[in-house]
């Protein structure tokens, strides 16, 4: 009979993983490159651990499951490699497979003006021409619907393709969804256990989000459980973290980007936005007062090794813009629009350059 590596694999799917009921084959175990000369087979089986207690008797299962099932004369006994590295498991299938980039937007403290920093980003992206949707997932102070002119919007239903999904409310070109929309805005809002995470977790998996280019997600200040939720749930391309100038928003601030780097949650910073960054008053347009300190986060992304995406000055017509639900972002031609837009293309070029990367490290690992 001649043999092909097709045979081999399928031989070795009735190879088990001790304890997981799983073959070798589905667990990625075993290596691509099955080479095959005349009757003599080899190949390179991969272990996780390099102390694996089960080594021997998976190699041993293999050789007997080959001379089973394809026939006693393949030469296989010592020729199964045995490599112990960690195997490159599948991820989990993540939700949102027609949305290329997702940025988690956070702060170290509540009141920085993150959520003004997402909803003004959300609206520059849409501007330069972007598909954007933005889940307002700050359960403590859901405030996107105030910025976007949407307070009085509830999500209807639609059944699309026999499941039921929450269709986005649209202003300014962005698709925006908030817990806000599904609560009191006057009750006090007290989330038990799960009970936020699950809520969110709706808001993403049972919304008709469509295509989108960028989807971002303004997070509740602070670490929390959310934080861990988003990531295991999304495929995250990295996070945005705001802070102030000031000293205590940068030391929370830096916990942010520690967590956002630490081992639990593991996505990349894609950089710092300084906002409140100084105030500039309008009979004085000249004139720059750093009533929060001069260039802390500057200093600290430079510590952090981050990139400063932007610094944006505290300025009336901002604050003005979010409680008129008109971000600033939608006048390209003013300062602070300028400055939204100028933020968003920095934004573009982290996370260009990052994809840019994964690709030539994937093109590697093909080799
Ligand atoms: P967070 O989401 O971090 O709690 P918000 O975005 O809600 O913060 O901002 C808190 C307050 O500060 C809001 O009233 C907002 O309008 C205001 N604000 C935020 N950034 C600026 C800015 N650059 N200039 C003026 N006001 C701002």
């Amino acid at each position: 009979m001649a043999l092909y590596p097709k045979l081999i694999i399928d031989a070795l799917q009735n190879v088990r993983y001790p304890g997981t009921g799983k073959s070798i084959v589905e667990m990625g175990m075993v290596s691509e490159d099955i080479r095959i000369v005349g009757n003599k087979v080899s190949f390179s089986v991969s272990f996780e651990k390099p102390n694996d207690p089960f080594v021997k008797s998976v190699v041993k299962a293999a050789e007997t499951a080959i001379l089973t099932y394809i026939g006693e004369d393949v030469e296989i006994k010592g020729n199964i490699e045995v490599i112990t590295k960690q195997v490159v498991r599948p991820e989990p299938e993540k939700l949102l497979p027609q949305v290329k980039n997702i940025i988690a937007v956070s702060s170290g403290k509540g009141g920085v003006g993150k959520s003004t920093v997402s909803a003004n980003l959300a609206v520059a992206l849409a501007q330069l021409g972007y598909k954007v949707g933005l889940l307002d997932a700050d359960i403590y102070g859901p405030s996107i619907p105030k910025m976007f002119n949407l307070e009085a919007a509830r999500p209807v239903l639609e059944n699309i393709d026999g499941r039921d999904l929450i269709i986005p409310e649209e202003n300014y070109g962005v698709k925006v969804l908030s817990i806000g929309f599904f609560v009191d805005k006057d009750s006090a809002l007290v989330w038990r256990g799960n009970m936020a995470s699950n809520a969110l977790k709706q808001l993403i998996a049972d919304a008709n989000w469509g295509e989108l280019d960028y989807f971002l997600i303004d997070l509740p200040p602070g670490t929390s459980d959310i934080h861990l939720t988003m990531v295991q749930t999304l495929a995250v391309t990295g996070a945005v973290v705001v802070s102030t100038p000031q000293e205590v928003a940068l030391a929370d601030a830096r916990k942010g980007i520690n967590m956002f780097t630490g081992e639990k949650v593991n996505i990349p910073v894609l950089g710092l936005v300084e906002n409140m960054a100084w105030f500039t008053p309008a009979e004085l347009p000249e004139n720059k007062y750093y009533i929060f300190g001069k260039e802390g986060c500057k200093r600290l992304a430079e510590e952090m090794n981050v990139p400063l995406l932007g610094q944006i000055p505290i300025v009336q017509s901002i604050r003005e813009g979010g409680d008129d639900g008109k971000p600033v972002a939608l006048n390209e031609d003013s300062i602070t629009g300028r400055a939204f837009i100028d933020l968003a293309e920095k934004l573009i070029e982290q996370v260009n350059s990052r994809n840019k990367h994964l690709g030539a490290t994937k093109r590697v690992q093909v080799k």
